[in-house]
């Protein structure tokens, strides 16, 4: 399996507010760890109930957008950046994110779908916090599962993505989940349509210190290389000291 260990192609910033550091600060620790490209995936969401905001603003993603712009020309020749946005999918805002998307060109569009509602208040399905993992608990594990996979299926066919990130991510702090057959299958959809319409996939190295393995599992990967779609690495930092974490581990 090749994965270009060059390239880390989902890096944060602290414009999502949850994440630290300057723009800057990304870029450089890209250099140190000797990376020749560094792909910045912000945060979009839409239309999303929840306690807390964990993505930008139109006003941020300007300020995202112009930051990135000047990096890329003030760092020419040293390294490429590219600017991407890694969007949450929420299948009551298709038209709201289809046009923010038109707005603007960017370097990468991953997919992925963090809030799950339930009676119009969102949780997240990656969290490890107990007021996300309580009531998706309550609310059926499988039936949480077996919605995020439809939920991303529908997500891959829907949007102008050009990867898709975490797919295997829902409730992975759940005590209780472990996939099945059926989810297999699931996946292997997800998969067959990705592969009808080019996406990559996106081999996440923070799995490395939650459970000493790359998300997806090798498994997924071997069947994603084996119906050609291309595998990218990237870290999901959230501090710059994460940036190309655990690169050397792959493939
Ligand atoms: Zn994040
Ligand atoms: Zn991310």
């Amino acid at each position: 399996m090749h994965i270009d260990r060059t390239t880390d192609g989902h890096v944060h910033t602290k414009y999502c507010h949850h994440a630290h550091g300057e723009m800057v600060d990304y870029v450089e620790a890209a250099i140190a760890a000797g990376l020749k490209r560094l792909i910045f995936l912000e945060h979009l969401e839409s239309g999303i109930n929840y306690f807390e905001s964990t993505w930008l603003s139109e006003a941020e993603f300007a300020l995202y957008r112009a930051e990135g712009e000047r990096l890329r020309e003030a760092y020419q020749g040293r390294i490429e950046i590219g600017l991407g946005v890694e969007v949450g999918y929420n299948p009551q805002r298709v038209a709201e994110i289809l046009a923010f998307l038109k707005h603007h060109s960017w370097d990468r569009v991953g997919v992925s779908f963090h809030y799950y509602e339930i009676d119009g208040q969102h949780y997240n399905v990656v969290s490890r916090r107990k007021a996300n993992l309580e009531p998706l608990g309550s609310h059926g594990v499988e039936r949480v599962i077996a919605d995020y996979f439809a939920t991303l299926l529908e997500a891959v066919v829907t949007l102008p993505g050009t990867g898709l990130c975490h797919l295997d991510a829902v409730l992975r702090h759940h005590p209780e989940v472990h996939f099945t057959a059926a989810h297999q299958h699931r996946i292997s959809e997800i998969l067959q349509a990705m592969a009808a319409k080019g996406m990559t996939l996106e081999v996440n190295t923070s799995g490395f210190p939650h459970r000493g393995e790359q998300y997806p599992t090798q498994a997924i990967l071997e069947e994603a290389a084996a119906l050609g779609v291309p595998l990218v690495a990237g870290s999901d930092a959230h501090r710059p000291s994460e940036v190309g974490r655990y690169f050397e581990r792959l493939g």
